[in-house]
């Protein structure tokens, strides 16, 4: 069964449609890049799996059940989400944080088992973490607020996890060292990814299956040798690119042209 169903989906919000007539197919163990320039509705998209936006046609199903017939703390047991945005508000530490991870399995006022403690310290060590787990997320950097947002959505153990723009903030080390556990965690746990990034050459290192959306439609979808054209991405982004093969793996190596 696919992970994720998008059956022929128009949604938006109350004054406007953003995605037109969307649907894909997202199997369990891959690891699925949302491209496409800004505004270009990937945001919406994640959204829309998490029955945030305004469906007007059509239906989104996850494990085979519609999506706006489940409950919040059901769509929290199926999908996690590292959000875009969020601001540390609180001073908790980076390990309550991530603890929160766990509130959909054990509810609010359940104590905290062993098990769960495990999972908190697995997450935390992951993203590199660990030394900072006593930190408090006001007192962070906004590289490490990101690694402690992707470490709660791990801690939350679903089979989806959905990751809106992972890297941004990160150095070079933390963009390749989450992204590659992020691969890992897809092909061995068979996790379904469905992450957005701005990096056309990380996408095209990282991503088994590109979804590049323009203007709130599917330009093209396929692995990043079928996606990543010099004439798609210089019509789709409005800037002459060219795309070479990637010196080490032959993969599409995209650098524009000024
Ligand atoms: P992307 O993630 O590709 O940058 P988004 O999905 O965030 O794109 O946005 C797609 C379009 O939806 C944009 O035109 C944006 O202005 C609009 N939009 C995003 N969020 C909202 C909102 N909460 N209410 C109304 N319009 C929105």
């Amino acid at each position: 069964m696919n992970q994720i169903e998008i059956d022929n989906v128009s949604c938006g919000y109350s004054q406007r449609e953003v995605l037109k007539q969307i649907s894909l197919c997202i199997q369990p163990g891959k690891v699925l890049v949302l491209l496409g320039p800004n505004g270009s509705g990937k945001t919406t998209l994640l959204r829309a799996l998490f029955n945030l936006v305004i469906v007007n046609q059509g239906k989104v199903l996850l494990e085979g059940q519609a999506v706006n017939q489940l409950s919040r703390k059901q769509i929290a047991q199926k999908l996690a989400l590292s959000p875009q945005m969020e601001a540390p508000q609180w001073p908790m530490t980076v390990e309550e944080t991530v603890q929160l991870g766990r509130s959909s399995h054990r509810g609010w006022v359940q104590p905290f088992q062993a098990e769960d403690t495990e999972i908190v310290d697995t997450a935390l060590q992951q993203t590199g973490l660990a030394e900072l787990s006593q930190r408090k997320i006001t007192e962070i950097s906004g590289g490490e607020w990101r690694r402690t947002l992707i470490a709660r959505a791990l801690a939350q153990q679903t089979n989806v996890l959905c990751l809106d723009e992972p890297t941004t903030g990160l150095d070079l080390k933390y963009q390749v060292e989450i992204l590659s556990l992020i691969r890992n965690l897809a092909h061995e746990r068979d996790l379904t990814v469905v992450l957005t990034l701005h990096d056309l050459n990380l996408a095209s290192c990282f991503a088994d299956q590109i979804v590049l959306l323009s203007q709130g439609r599917i330009a093209a979808t396929g692995t990043g040798e079928e996606v990543l054209t010099e004439e798609r991405l210089s019509d789709v982004y409005q800037t002459k690119v060219k795309v070479l093969p990637h010196p080490e793996y032959q993969t599409p190596f995209i650098v524009p042209v000024l």
